[in-house]
């Protein structure tokens, strides 16, 4: 997929040779650079910090958020297309419902009945994910063989507590519970253990969301 990315842009991270910038239409990205921190800067970049995406309040600097479009749980990722400003009651409010779902959830006005379209909710999103993939739009997605992909991080950091989920996931659901998301020139930048998983039981093609417009430079020093 193409990331939208404001005309000029420029982001540092820690360290003196790690930074991105946006240049004809591509966003570069060198050194070691946070993944999930400069898609947050870079929808705060695009979307301004202005007023809540869901209930239109003015967003101050305590009850700013930024609310997964297409839930996290659900296999939205952190990009710029899946991030809105929010306040922090809305985004507590929607948690693991998809946009349309929380439209109807606004329009029922008993509490309890809030609570009983909620689970309705939850059971309808994880049917959808064991039968139809992620929650997130179907083009986003492609298979990818993982073979060719670069970490830039080494396997020894895996949190086992973390893979013995993603295992158990898998066991149940047979499928990832996101898919991993790579740069155009394959870098990893979400999905370490999914990847890690993948070639333990062999499966050499995973569910990816590719970066088209996004390109990872590391410089030698
Ligand atoms: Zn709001």
């Amino acid at each position: 997929m193409i990331i939208r990315l404001p005309e000029n842009y420029f982001y540092t991270a820690r360290g003196p040779n790690n930074y991105a910038y946006a240049s004809n239409g591509t966003l570069y990205i060198e050194g070691y650079v946070n993944f999930e921190h400069l898609m947050y800067n870079l929808s705060y970049t695009l979307n301004g910090y202005g007023r809540c995406y869901y209930c239109g309040c003015i967003l101050t600097r305590s009850n700013r958020t930024l609310d997964h479009i297409h839930p996290r749980s659900w296999g939205g990722i952190s990009l710029p297309d899946n991030l809105v400003p929010c306040c922090k009651s809305c985004n507590n409010e929607k948690t693991d419902m998809t946009p349309e779902q929380y439209e109807k959830f606004k329009k029922i006005h008993k509490s309890d009945k809030q609570q009983a379209f909620y689970q309705q909710c939850l059971k309808e999103n994880r049917d959808f994910m064991k039968s139809r993939k992620f929650l997130v739009p179907e083009d986003w997605v492609t298979m990818y063989d993982a073979s060719q992909l670069i970490e830039a991080l080494s396997f020894r950091f895996l949190e086992m507590s973390k893979m013995k989920k993603l295992e158990d996931y898998f066991k149940t659901v047979k499928q990832y519970p996101h898919p991993i998301v790579v740069s155009s020139n394959g870098w990893l930048f979400k999905g370490k253990h999914i990847l890690y998983h993948a070639r333990k039981i062999h499966r050499p093609v995973v569910p990816a969301i590719v970066l088209e417009n996004v390109k990872v430079i590391m410089n030698s020093s």
